[in-house]
């Protein structure tokens, strides 16, 4: 895998793994949209989106930011899939709304795809250690197995971005990550 991610990258995909129904649905919307792009002249514009959090996510989505606050507030075990060393690059929602909104103002020459994410990259475990802190938990961390196919390494590169939206992310971890859980401490049960 390259690291960091360029739109350049094709990837490498199984087509029966188990997180591929999700990626070639992704590949395939790129496709038929390029293809409406040339045959019918349709103006698009293609984001790729690296993990985002922030308020209002479903505390049942399954994602590790929603999981992880939901379990801190809760103070139950926060469970790390593997050794918690994958890495990820979250980027709040105020950030990446504001990146959708520029790409979509760009002339229509501009289509993407582009990357729209937050290059600084946390490791699992530094992002359950930061919520713990940040919710007052008293969660342990438990390991539990990783799922197949789970991707080590996750950092967009957002150069493209940078120079065609003239955007860069400003929200850091610290600062979203309190206000999501703040979202989650007025919304969820804790008790
Ligand atoms: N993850 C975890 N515990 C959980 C949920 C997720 O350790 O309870 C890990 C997951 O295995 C992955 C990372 O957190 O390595 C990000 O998972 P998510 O599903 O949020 O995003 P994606 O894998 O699609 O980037």
């Amino acid at each position: 895998m390259v690291h960091p991610q360029v739109e350049e990258n094709w990837g490498n995909v199984n087509p029966i793994g188990l997180r591929y129904c999700y990626y070639e649905g992704k590949r395939c919307a790129e496709t038929l949209f390029f293809d409406y792009r040339r045959q019918h002249q349709l103006n698009i514009k293609i984001a790729r989106i690296f993990n985002t959090y922030g308020p209002r996510m479903h505390p049942n989505d399954g994602r590790v930011v929603s999981r992880f606050a939901v379990q801190a507030l809760r103070n139950q075990d926060i469970t790390i899939h593997g050794d918690g060393r994958q890495t990820r690059s979250f980027c709040y929602v105020d950030d990446l709304a504001d990146a959708l909104v520029r790409l979509m103002q760009t002339p229509d020459e501009v289509t993407g795809p582009i990357n729209l994410g937050n290059p600084v990259e946390c490791t699992i475990e530094g992002l359950a250690e930061m919520i713990i802190a940040l919710a007052g938990s008293s969660s342990k961390i438990t390991y539990v197995s990783l799922p197949a196919d789970d991707p080590r390494r996750r950092k967009p590169d957002i150069s493209k971005a940078k120079d065609l939206l003239r955007w860069k992310p400003t929200v850091p971890l610290e600062e979203g990550l309190t206000k999501t859980i703040e979202y989650f401490r007025t919304t969820i049960q804790t008790a």
